[in-house]
């Protein structure tokens, strides 16, 4: 195991908003440790308001959210879903744990999502659905997607992992789909260490998204007196994170738009200072489209072709910097390779993944430590044959 290097200005602290243990506290006093109690209804209610959804279930991850979208879709072997390859794992091995074939759509250069103009030609007689995922909390062309998912009969699931309280035409991320996935993890916006939520957008999904999550059962509906016992229904399994967790999500759900537009105002001094570098040429700033609110959750740069990342990565590391690259295309991986397939070339995907660097990204980075890591970008960017 490698010992981490301290880092003078790490990539991500996590933020708590010192209601945390006070809440965690306030379960421990109540007895009730396992899923479901006061505070799990205290998250799902938060979340159902601000989202709009018909139904938010509290998981253990956005990994298992989307395992619990890929259980509800009832996928058999050899059914195909479409995705971008720039993603996290996350994304693919949900579904090809059921047995599907993660089908991989080059994206769009400027948000890095995936390319709805390359959507309808991938779909088969076997595709079911199509996983989008809003890098950056920048939203999808989620109008164009949903109407080639419509004309198809295909469904649409979310991977909003990084989308939380990002909007799309005022809609909310996660919510705009039949199916959203919400990371909690300590590296996104609202956190609870490991976390994560399902939100079932379409009625007739409810129950049986209720009883994947609970083993299998109608325990559920049992709870609420709607059954005068609880049965094994079908396929699921333990999908529930305990009181504790979701007591330390609470306090952050009740912080989530003030948090957000603290991160946004770190993004927006990143987008000031790097104008100028843009203009030069030296590299490229992400893009909103004028439909998106994001939620300020990563601030990344595209380098210039002839810049060299490891170099730039290395020069910044020296001078007690912490940024990273990813995500290694799906498309490459071994797994990727095995499980999936793609549909044509994607020059894309290969060509922004390659270039693309993320900065320090957390609430309590201060300006000066800012205009540091740009300089220091600068002078990387110069050493490393850029400009
Ligand atoms: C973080 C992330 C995930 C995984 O989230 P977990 O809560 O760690 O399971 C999935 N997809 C994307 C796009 C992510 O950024």
């Amino acid at each position: 195991m490698m010992t981490a290097p301290s880092f003078a200005i790490p990539f991500n602290r996590p933020y708590m908003t010192g209601k945390e243990v006070t809440y965690i506290a306030e379960a421990h006093g109540l007895g009730h440790l396992a899923g479901d109690g006061p505070f799990t209804k205290r998250c799902h209610a938060m979340l159902e308001a601000s989202t709009g959804s018909l139904q938010a279930l509290l998981t253990h991850s956005c990994t298992a959210a989307l395992e619990m979208a890929a259980l509800l879709l009832d996928l058999q072997p050899g059914d195909e879903v479409i995705m971008p390859s720039y993603t996290f794992v996350s994304t693919a091995n949900a579904f090809a744990l059921r047995g599907a074939v993660p089908v991989f759509v080059d994206i769009r250069a400027d948000t890095l999502n995936l390319d709805e103009q390359l959507v309808e030609a991938a779909i088969t007689p076997r595709t079911r659905a199509i996983a989008v995922v809003h890098y950056a909390g920048v939203a999808c062309e989620m109008d164009t997607i949903l109407a080639i998912a419509d004309r198809h009969g295909l469904i649409v699931v979310e991977d909003a992992a990084q989308g939380v309280v990002a909007t799309y035409k005022g809609r909310q991320l996660g919510a705009l789909g039949q199916l959203g996935a919400y990371s909690f993890h300590e590296t996104k916006n609202v956190i609870s260490g490991e976390g994560g939520a399902l939100l079932v957008n379409r009625e007739d999904l409810r129950l049986q998204a209720e009883i994947i999550r609970e083993k299998g059962t109608d325990r559920s509906r049992f709870f609420r007196g709607e059954v005068d016992k609880y049965t094994w229904q079908s396929i699921g399994s333990s999908f529930l994170p305990s009181e504790l967790t979701a007591a330390f999500l609470c306090a952050q759900l009740e912080e989530a738009t003030d948090l957000t537009q603290r991160r946004l105002a770190i993004w927006d001094t990143y987008h000031a200072l790097l104008a100028r570098f843009e203009t030069a040429g030296v590299l490229r700033r992400p893009v909103i489209p004028a439909e998106c609110v994001h939620n300020g959750h990563m601030y990344y740069v595209i380098l210039d072709r002839k810049t060299d990342r490891q170099r730039v990565l290395g020069s910044l590391k020296s001078e007690g910097i912490h940024a990273v690259f990813h995500y290694v295309p799906l498309h490459s991986a071994p797994a990727g390779q095995n499980l999936g397939r793609s549909h044509g070339e994607l020059p894309v995907t290969d060509d922004m993944s390659s270039r693309l660097i993320r900065l320090p990204m957390w609430i309590g980075l201060t300006n000066e430590q800012q205009v540091h890591v740009v300089d220091a970008l600068a002078r990387a960017i110069e050493n490393a044959g850029g400009h």
